[in-house]
């Protein structure tokens, strides 16, 4: 299969999580338009979403759920799951932690690094703390292909190059630097004030 666009890859993580809440033996079915009203898609844009990977429901009946979630989950998992680490043991980042590890996801964040003495070798968010200087060690020995970023945004590009150079693919960065990686690196940013501002904005204009 051809690469997704990113945003077909959105919408199909949330596609499995709305049909893990609603699977149950009682409804083994859903149709487009049934899917489409609980994320608040078009029934087209779920239609098109599905048919990208190769899904097609019957016409009486939809699609059947645990089908449909079983194929979304060899798409977006990997077979053996995948390791993060996470940079930055402050507030957001124990926060990430306790929240991604009480999920029983296929993402499992498993190590944590920070420079601060005082959180080396403790266990904090369930997930122990190791010093920066120990990133590559410890990311080959643990298999680690993800990195999350939690840092203060003047040591971000530092953090980033060195989770690059020992071989992470994907970075989730929640500063507000500005990264730049080549094609080898997958980079998601996300800004909970960008976020705001924009229900702000519209909220002015209700
Ligand atoms: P914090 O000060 O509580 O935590 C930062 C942690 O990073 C500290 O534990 C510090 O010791 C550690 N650190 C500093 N330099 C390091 C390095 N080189 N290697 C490893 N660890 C290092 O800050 P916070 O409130 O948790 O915020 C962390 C970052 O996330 C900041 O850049 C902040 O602006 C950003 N943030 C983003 C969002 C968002 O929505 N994207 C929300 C909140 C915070």
């Amino acid at each position: 299969m051809n690469l997704l666009p990113e945003k077909t890859v959105e919408r199909l993580s949330q596609y499995r999580r709305m049909l893990l809440k609603h699977y149950c033996k009682e409804k083994q079915f859903i149709f487009s338009h049934e899917l489409a009203a609980l994320l608040h898609f078009t029934p087209v844009q779920v239609r098109r979403d599905l048919m990208l990977i190769g899904c097609s429901g019957s016409q009486r009946k939809g699609y059947d759920i645990k089908n449909l979630i079983k194929l979304m989950g060899e798409i977006i998992d990997s077979k053996y799951g995948q390791n993060v680490a996470l940079i930055g043991v402050g507030n957001l980042g124990r926060a990430i932690m306790r929240y991604l590890n009480k999920k029983n996801s296929n993402l499992k964040i498993v190590a944590a690094f920070d420079i601060n003495p005082d959180k080396i070798n403790k266990e904090l968010g369930g997930v122990n703390c190791h010093h920066s200087d120990e990133l590559s060690e410890v990311l080959k020995k643990e298999n680690i292909t993800i990195g999350i970023i939690c840092v203060p945004a003047e040591q971000a590009l530092q953090v980033a190059d060195s989770l690059v150079k020992s071989g992470v693919k994907g970075i989730l960065n929640f500063t507000t630097a500005t990264l730049n990686f080549g094609d080898d690196v997958f980079l998601e940013e996300y800004d909970m004030i960008t976020s705001l501002e924009k229900v702000a904005y519209f909220s002015k204009k209700r």
